[in-house]
């Protein structure tokens, strides 16, 4: 295999340091920095682009550092411990900069500096460890290998406690995950998912009486090929106390199968930050597309009239229907179970939203909803996004319609020593005037 020296000039989107061969294909290499210098291998030749292997750091940056975990380079978790914080924050804020401008077609895009996490390690609320053939941990970059280790930094204390002991006692159980999900209190909600064919319930008092963090242990039982860590069907093996979580002044309960943000002090950042971009009025009425367990529509009920929420996990519905009424606010609020593609569709046909917040999974807006939007009288859209690439591809198409103006991103790092950033994205409606000024 070829090697060459080169500079690195930019940053891909895992991350990875961004140089050119002298043939003019760029390189992509994990583990460069910009500003760098470094020796590569070519490991995989496309057309246009390589992916190589760094070899060497022939001039290193200001901002490179040893990475604390042993398992960094291999592990499919963590893009940048191998460098200092405010570097990663900076080349997500390019990272945004660079999609916006690129393939979302904004001009000089108005982009804020990533908002920092308070913790950069052991931030996460939840875990999901893979067990097979006596390994338990991480999985490899890019690969379903699993690296068998002892703990993770980005999980917390009581996540690597509990791991560690179904480990060592899990024996011939067929475990295939372990998800622990921690609160504010350090109290614990353990997920076991196994193959449906092993009794765990042994195994699940033992962790009760070992640890009293734990609240509760589920059995997920996995479907033949699962497509994630709690694909299956669900039942609760210990323990039977209720598992909240506190968030920006509100009480939420969360069922094994939610989604929950996994940063919770940036959680809050986070929807602080949509709903000011938002700035919801008393009387108006919103829709929070893809709302989960309703975090964010209860955050915004505080602040307006009415927030409907749309959400495909019925499981998650319940759950946001329980958060409003613990909360007071059902009279504000109503959730509905489905697809964002035919609920949301349906809905902007009757009702009049004066802001939409969106906050969809990775895979970004579904384009019946975006071309819904499109035809909608919104004033306000606050994109949430888990995914630059998306965001950007979305973005482009409500603006390219001429019914909306691309205003500001704010980047915030949910997922520190991560490649991925969430930002949030204002778009405003153009009024009649700024839309007869561009004919
Ligand atoms: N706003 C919430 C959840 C965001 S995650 C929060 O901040 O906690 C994205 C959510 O979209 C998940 O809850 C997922 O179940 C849901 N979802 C995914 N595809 C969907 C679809 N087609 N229609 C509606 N909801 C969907």
């Amino acid at each position: 295999m070829s090697v060459y020296e080169i500079e690195i000039t930019g940053i891909a989107s895992e991350m990875q340091g961004v140089g050119r061969l002298p043939d003019g294909r760029a390189a992509f290499v994990p583990r460069a920095i910009p500003g760098e210098t470094v020796e590569i291998e070519i490991v995989r030749a496309r057309d246009r682009f390589v992916e190589a292997r760094l070899l060497r750091v022939l001039k290193p940056s200001d901002s490179r550092i040893e990475p604390v975990c042993p398992h960094f380079g291999v592990c499919g978790g963590c893009q940048t411990q191998h460098m200092k914080y405010e570097k990663s924050l900076a080349l997500k804020r390019q990272k945004v900069y660079d999609a916006l401008a690129r393939l979302g077609g904004v001009q000089d895009p108005c982009v804020n500096d990533t908002v920092p996490s308070e913790n950069v390690f052991g931030y996460r609320n939840k875990a999901e460890y893979a067990c097979n053939h006596g390994y338990s941990g991480m999985f490899e970059q890019g690969s379903h290998r699993i690296i068998d280790m002892d703990e993770c930094p980005l999980q917390t204390d009581e996540a690597n406690k509990a791991f560690s002991y179904v480990k060592k006692h899990m024996g011939s159980l067929q475990i295939k995950y372990i998800v622990p999900r921690v609160n504010r209190r350090g109290e614990m909600l353990l997920t076991l998912s196994t193959d449906g064919k092993c009794n765990i319930k042994p195994l699940a008092d033992a962790l009760m009486k070992e640890f009293s963090f734990i609240l509760g242990v589920y059995e997920m039982k996995l479907k033949p090929r699962p497509a994630h860590a709690l694909d299956g069907e669900i039942r609760k093996i210990a323990g039977n106390a209720d598992f909240f979580e506190t968030l920006s002044g509100l009480t939420f309960t969360v069922s094994p199968q939610s989604f929950f943000q996994v940063n919770r002090p940036q959680a809050e950042k986070l929807y602080d930050i949509a709903l000011s971009l938002a700035d919801l009025k008393e009387n108006e009425k919103i829709v929070d597309v893809y709302s989960g367990a309703g975090t964010i529509s209860l955050a915004a009920a505080k602040k307006c009239a009415h927030v409907t929420g749309i959400e495909i996990v019925p499981e998650a519905v319940r759950d946001a229907n329980k958060n409003a009424e613990m909360n007071g606010l059902s009279h504000k609020t109503k959730f509905y179970a489905g697809d964002a593609a035919q609920v949301y569709v349906r809905l902007n046909k009757t009702e009049k939203f004066d802001c939409v917040i969106v906050d969809p999974p990775r895979k970004g807006v579904d384009e019946s909803v975006i071309n819904a939007l499109i035809q909608s009288v919104t004033n306000r859209i606050v994109y949430v996004s888990c995914n630059v690439a998306t965001l950007a591809r979305d973005v482009k198409r409500l603006t390219e319609s001429g019914k909306y103006r691309f205003e500001k991103a704010v980047p915030v790092d949910m997922f520190p020593m991560t490649g991925h950033v969430e930002t949030v994205v204002l778009l405003s409606r153009k009024t009649n005037a700024s839309e007869a000024s561009l004919m």
